[in-house]
């Protein structure tokens, strides 16, 4: 490839009109595995929760997991999907280590649900991403690359391989293209990765936690001129974060149109996302379906959800994420502009649970956009694993109420929560952190501060009582910050008077 001049963004959009389109997979949290009996539970001893049907051996049968099956169809509905009155799983054929069976069970061109649609606001603005699939799946095991500086398989000595995961549920949600967008495109994608996010985890069938792996995404996209057809897209996979899904569009759109500029032409082919640079890098290049010879599973029996179960299953849907934002939105009494922060930051369920917990809107709302906020960007993780729960976000924002703490120590015994230290009270204790309002322990600072700065304390007693905010000041600096202010005033004046 020659060398390209990398445009700005803007150029890049001025010129080409992008195409996106996104794949995203949702792991379910079944209890057990999607065509046999294992346990699904994280982190166990590798291979330690494997059987004949999911390492793939001979003469071994799988069967379906209702569980499975009746929360893709809860998520179709939630998209407004139709959902098939018969479909089959089919075999999606390739070889790879982290695979025992080499095949995936999939569905290939039956899928269980078709046709959806979803709506996302982008700064009051409404797009509508439609669904073109939700098909049912089986995820792969995993390798691990060791005796290498990376992890990666070059320069590896070993590779080992967990078949825990092999077999657990997965759910394919796959957009038609989203054209149209313009300049908006990485945030319409960020934004539609979020909303599917929050309807998913209002149905309570997966965790959605993209660090750990339960909601991946690959990012599509093309560019095309003005009037043209579409461009060739890539895709982009590895994208782990809510932030990584828009710099991926964003770095294609720019990449993607430095080529283009120089007269070249776009690969078909699948990229790696690189959080460190925000830009993405060549991977293996595209299969086409007929490399993967899919043909129908003759293992299991094909799928016909009855429609009464499905209608059941659908006036069983909980309320919509966006009917749920507008409602909270009224009872907190907070802007629209201020919700979809609240929203983008993932917060809130977090905020609505510490409210739950006790705290005033306001103050539930405050930790969490604030001090937590900026915690879980700095470290790069989601909201909800940033260390701290509701109910110690409810506590600490009590012990502020209470007049136990101010601010200024409230974050600080915050930071213990998150390092793991315990409940707020708990921290504030084992860290001494409370403020001092008790008149004796105060009498000695504020008796300092008034011999240290004469002027001051003469301007007080002439009537200046303005001028006690100095001495405040001064006795919160060698109390570090635990004097109760409005003791410390009440103590000076006295004194002055
Ligand atoms: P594959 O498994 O080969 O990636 P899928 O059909 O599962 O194929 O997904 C392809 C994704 O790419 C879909 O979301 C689709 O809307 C999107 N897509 C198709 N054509 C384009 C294009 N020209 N530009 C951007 N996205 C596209
Ligand atoms: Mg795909
Ligand atoms: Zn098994």
């Amino acid at each position: 490839m020659s060398t390209t001049v990398l445009p700005t963004y803007d150029d890049a959009v001025a010129r080409y009109e992008p195409v996106i389109g996104l794949e995203t997979h949702v792991e379910l949290g079944t209890n057990t595995k999607m065509f046999c009996g294992c346990p699904t539970e994280f982190g166990a001893e590798p291979n330690t929760q494997t059987c004949p049907v999911c390492l793939g051996l001979p003469g071994a049968l799988p069967v379906a997991n209702r569980a499975g099956i009746e929360a893709t169809i809860r998520i179709g509905l939630a998209l407004n999907c139709d959902i098939a009155e018969w479909c089959r799983m089919a075999r999606k054929n390739y070889f790879y280590p982290d695979m025992p069976k080499n095949f995936q069970t999939s569905q290939y061109d039956e899928p269980l649900c078709v046709d959806g649609y979803v709506d996302v606001d982008v700064d009051g603005e409404t797009f509508r991403i439609e669904i073109e699939r939700v098909h049912l799946e089986e995820d792969t095991g995993k390798s691990l690359h060791v005796g290498g500086a990376t992890g990666r398989i070059h320069g590896a000595t070993e590779s080992l391989v967990d078949y825990n995961r092999a077999g657990i549920p997965l759910v394919e949600i796959v957009t038609k293209p989203v054209t149209g967008l313009g300049a908006r495109a990485p945030e319409v994608a960020r934004a539609y990765v979020t909303e599917l996010r929050d309807i998913i985890r209002s149905l309570d069938v997966s965790d959605v936690r993209m660090e750990q792996g339960s909601l991946r995404c690959d990012v599509n996209t093309s560019l095309n001129k003005p009037g043209e057809e579409w461009g060739t897209r890539t895709e982009a996979k590895n994208v782990n974060s809510l932030r990584s899904v828009e710099r991926a569009v964003r770095s294609e759109i720019i990449r993607q149109s430095g080529i283009l500029d120089a007269g070249g032409s776009i690969l078909q082919e699948t990229r790696h996302f690189q959080e460190d640079t925000g830009d993405t890098r060549p991977g293996r290049s595209k299969e086409t379906a007929t490399d993967y010879r899919y043909f129908p599973e003759p293992d299991l029996v094909p799928i016909a959800p009855d429609p009464a179960w499905v209608a059941e299953l659908k006036a069983a849907l909980p309320e919509k994420p966006s009917v749920k934002r507008a409602r909270l939105r009224e009872e907190w009494g907070i802007s629209e502009v201020d919700m979809q922060s609240v929203a983008n930051a993932g917060a809130v369920e977090l905020i609505e649970e510490t409210i739950a917990a006790g705290a005033s809107p306001a103050g539930a709302r405050k930790w969490w956009m604030g001090e937590l906020a900026r915690r879980a960007n700095e470290t790069g993780v989601e909201l909800a694993a940033v260390g701290a729960s509701p109910a110690q976000v409810a506590q600490l924002q009590a012990l502020v109420d209470e007049g136990k703490i101010n601010d200024k120590l409230a974050r600080q015994v915050l930071e213990g929560v998150v390092a793991g230290e315990g409940d707020p009270a708990q921290v504030m204790s084992a860290r001494g952190l409370e403020v001092v309002s008790d008149t004796g322990a105060l009498q000695a600072a504020v008796d300092e501060a008034i011999a240290a700065n004469p002027d001051v304390a003469a301007k007080i007693r002439d009537g200046k009582v303005a001028a006690a905010g100095a001495l405040v000041g001064a006795v919160m600096k060698t109390t570090r910050g635990q004097a109760d202010a409005k003791t410390v005033r009440e103590l000076i004046l006295a004194r002055l008077s």
